[in-house]
């Protein structure tokens, strides 16, 4: 288990595609794929399915509030600045 939040962590800039082909990294993201039933959080499609870190403040110790499963199309609208990811945010946090 972690003993504190900033070791062993990862940082944004310089480890992120290090961490996103870690064994660790793949776990988290069977287990949330397997958490959100393998659907799109957005639109409930099956195919093409990323998970999209909300956050990368917990980067390697990531809250489960912090990913979300997005297919292909729902990922790159999360991506653009803007719409998407507020509106998602919105429905989540029941805002
Ligand atoms: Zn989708
Ligand atoms: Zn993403």
């Amino acid at each position: 288990m972690d003993t504190g939040m900033q070791s062993g962590g990862y940082t944004m800039r310089t480890d992120y595609s290090t961490y996103l082909a870690s064994s660790e990294w793949q776990e988290t993201r069977r287990r949330t794929l397997e958490a959100h039933h393998n659907r799109c959080d957005s639109c409930g499609g099956r195919y093409q399915l990323n998970v999209h870190h909300r956050s990368y403040q917990r980067l390697g110790h990531e809250h489960p509030d912090d990913l979300v499963v997005l297919c292909r199309p729902c990922h790159k609208a999360a991506h653009r600045p803007g719409t998407f990811e507020h509106r998602w945010f919105r429905v989540r946090q029941g805002r």
